[in-house]
């Protein structure tokens, strides 16, 4: 006789529930599951984001929604909470999930490479650039966002408070190695410059 083989549930914590309920979310209880919000969702025309069933993992407190690429596939737009009939926080509690997920390390790799961003530059998307400047230009504001790309000194202040939140260890950041350092230069490379070097005083000869 064969056996239906089954979605095994390796684990459920009341922890996941009951830390959505205490940011005041504890209308996720009244979710009855009628599926609106997932009818509504624009990213789940696109993806395979199914609201509801997001909603129903974190209910249940199984711990597997933490590590399930949906609850980042949400763009945040609001519509399944204008749209769900009983009133659930729904876009609330996939950032909490999301939030949970962060804590527990459980990141995905294009996010880490962002925040890798963000702490090197101040942006997650750097816009400093000439295209975005002429752009700004042409809508009559600096051509410079006054952002950390206005005030540079700035990104040290955004890296001292993301090393004291234990942030770069989270997300597994390295500092960029120093390719300026004349100290740590490779051999390979100083025997390049200096043949360069070499090239440029025979040319003026
Ligand atoms: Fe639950 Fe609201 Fe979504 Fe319906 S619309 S499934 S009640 S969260
Ligand atoms: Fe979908 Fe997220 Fe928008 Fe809700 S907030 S409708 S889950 S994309």
């Amino acid at each position: 006789m064969e056996y239906i083989k089954r979605n095994r549930i390796d684990k459920i914590s009341a922890k996941i529930s009951e830390e959505i309920v205490k940011d005041d979310l504890e209308l996720i209880r009244a979710c009855y599951q009628c599926g609106t919000c997932t009818g509504s969702c624009p990213s789940g025309r696109r993806t395979a984001l199914r609201t509801r069933a997001v909603i129903r993992k974190a209910l249940l407190g199984l711990d597997q929604v933490l590590d399930d690429p949906d609850i980042w596939l949400c763009s945040t737009c609001y519509t399944c909470f204008e749209r769900c009939p009983r009133q659930v926080p729904v876009t609330d509690i996939i950032i909490k999930l999301r939030n949970l997920a962060t804590q527990k390390g459980r990141i995905l790799a294009p996010h880490k490479s962002l925040t890798h961003l963000l702490i090197d530059t101040g942006h997650g998307v750097p816009i400093n650039d000439k295209k975005w400047n002429d752009l700004r230009e042409s809508y009559d504001l600096d051509p410079v966002p006054p952002t950390v790309h206005k005030y540079p000194s700035a990104v040290k202040e955004v890296q001292t408070l993301v090393k004291s939140l234990g942030f770069d260890k989270l997300v597994e950041y390295k500092p960029p190695v120093n390719t300026n350092s004349k100290k740590d230069e490779k051999p390979e490379k100083k025997e390049e410059k200096a043949t360069r070097k070499g090239r440029k005083s025979k040319i003026k000869k």
